[in-house]
């Protein structure tokens, strides 16, 4: 289990699992789903992503992760008097990037607040965080799930840092220790906070998706789930279909894998249905994913939240971006990865699905594009990136950035695929050797002797040897048996072990049979 989940599992007073295991078995009676037809859900999602910066939000602490607990600390992220913090540029501007990437009005004016609560992994005794002025607001995200697209808004984008992480060893109580390691505290964030415009488990999965496809393309976050990087908070309600007011919501949290994402929102979804069908009213509380058990189950209720006392930090100044900076900041933004996929639909005249598959990363677009740079024709080399060279890396778990099989010589594979000198047959095998070996196309052509054969004279006496050696089957042709042609084909084409080139076997055996 990751680590976090934990730490959040035991923040907060009310939370008791053995209260919680005697409620969870009324919390779900079954749903059938006819009656689950009658209902719609509603579901917004808050997204806290790390900015991916070499130093902290407000002090110079590395953000390097794995590093020996405690190295990476200062009196700023500890929150030691008189320390004081600066806010780091770089976070700055990647949190403008991310804001423009998912259509946000920037806010001229922002301002970071305290937010305060007592916990051991937080050592200030407050998360700094944007509270009444964030940075950025009025946002949408385009999503595709079960084939159609939507808008989703999104409310608002604020920077804040993380906490500390809390470590707990043990389950006798004269046996209990817990750790406490400060490096990740201070580390810069950002959340984004959704409209409650998803409507499914499945617009939130893509909701989820595109979002970190947006963060990776624009190098705001690595987005890496395991390492806590990307994180997931979803609200969840349900209503009759047609109703016009939303249900009571709860709050699912730390979700941070996209199977709990999805796991978590059916089970909730189905849990509150059958809540209201019992003749019971939705509560409004915080829930965990209990990954365990497969449920979500209450952490704190309402009464129970936090009064955070937020007020405006005294030591950080309010931000203030002019539209000059914001301009500069919309100048140095990459390609986004929906524009790119129109892109190669519009230039390389290949289909959806495969201009969605290329584009899924900003390195397997770079990777095809240079394939094609180096003269392969589009069409072919998006059916090798997309197939052959995707199945091959995901066999050998191998990312895309370090492919064995550099793009200039995936195109001249493709080439000589394309202008015969081998067949597509062969094609497959001369890959499956580059990839192995690194050998170039020419040397592995040449060692096989794959090259086609397309030498009318050589084919032809392959093909009389055949006819020859199946005199039955040749009685059963000219009696009119169209189907055995097929069967000379696949005779002369074994016989030369794939690499004959078709259409002429073709021509050639037809010729031969009708002699
Ligand atoms: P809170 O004040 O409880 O934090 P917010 O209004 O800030 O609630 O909303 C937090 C998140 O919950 C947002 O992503 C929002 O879209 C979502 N949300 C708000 N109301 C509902 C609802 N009735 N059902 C599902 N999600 C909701
Ligand atoms: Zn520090
Ligand atoms: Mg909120």
């Amino acid at each position: 289990m990751w680590e976090n989940t934990r730490r959040k599992r035991l923040r907060g007073g009310c939370y008791n699992p053995a209260t919680v295991m005697s409620r969870t078995a009324q919390d779900s009676p079954r749903v059938t789903s006819e009656v689950m037809a009658r209902y719609e859900a509603v579901i917004g999602l808050e997204v806290h992503a790390q900015l991916d910066t070499v130093t902290k939000a407000f002090c110079s602490c590395s953000t390097n992760f794995g590093d020996a607990p405690n190295s990476n600390t200062c009196p700023v992220c500890l929150g030691l008097p008189g320390a004081l913090p600066v806010l780091n540029k770089r976070a700055l501007q990647l949190a403008l990037r991310a804001s423009l990437a998912i259509n946000c009005a920037i806010q001229p004016r922002s301002r970071f607040a305290r937010k305060n609560y007592f916990y051991p992994d937080l050592p200030k005794g407050y998360q700094i965080s944007m509270y009444e002025l964030p940075l950025s607001t009025s946002g949408w995200i385009e999503i595709e799930a079960e084939g159609e697209k939507r808008r989703i808004g999104v409310t608002r984008l604020h920077m804040e840092d993380d906490a500390g992480k809390s470590l707990h060893e043990g389950f006798a109580d004269s046996d209990r220790w817990s750790y406490i390691d400060f490096n990740r505290c201070g580390v810069p964030l950002i959340e984004i906070v959704s409209e409650p415009d998803l409507r499914t488990p499945a617009e939130a999965y893509a909701y989820l998706t595109t979002l970190k496809q947006i963060l990776e393309y624009t190098e705001v976050s690595d987005c890496n789930m395991e390492e806590g990087s990307l994180r997931c908070d979803a609200n969840v309600s349900v209503r009759l279909r047609g109703a016009s007011k939303f249900g009571t919501k709860a709050e699912v949290k730390n979700l941070n894998s996209f199977r709990y994402l999805s796991h978590a929102l059916e089970y909730e979804i189905e849990r509150q249905i059958g809540v209201i069908e019992a003749g019971g009213a939705i509560v409004q509380e915080t829930r965990l994913w209990n990954v365990a058990a497969g449920r979500t189950e209450p952490m704190r209720s309402k009464e129970f939240a936090h009064d955070y006392r937020y007020f405006p930090d005294p030591d950080l100044l309010p931000v203030t971006i002019s539209t000059a900076e914001i301009d500069q900041v919309r100048r140095s933004m990459p390609e986004l990865p929906a524009a790119k996929s129109q892109r190669f639909l519009r230039d390389y005249g290949i289909t959806p699905y495969d201009a969605g598959v290329l584009t899924s990363t900003r390195a397997l677009a770079d990777y095809f594009e240079s394939v094609v740079r180096a003269g392969a024709p589009a069409k072919p080399a998006a059916n090798w990136v997309a197939g052959e060279l995707l199945r091959r890396l995901k066999d050998s778990g191998q990312d895309i950035l370090a492919c064995p099989l550099p793009a200039p010589a995936l195109a001249e594979l493709i080439v000589n695929v394309e202008n015969g000198q081998i067949t597509a047959a062969s094609g497959k095998k001369v890959f499956a050797k580059m990839f192995e070996t690194g050998k170039s196309a020419a040397e592995v052509i040449a060692a096989e002797g794959l090259s086609q054969i397309s030498d009318p004279g050589a084919i032809e006496r392959i093909a009389r040897d055949v006819v020859q050696k199946n005199p039955r089957n040749v009685a059963k042709y000219r009696s009119g048996n169209e189907g055995v042609f097929k069967f000379f084909v696949g005779q002369v084409m074994r016989e030369t072990r794939g690499q004959a080139n078709p259409q002429l076997v073709n021509d050639v055996v037809k010729r031969v049979l009708s002699e």
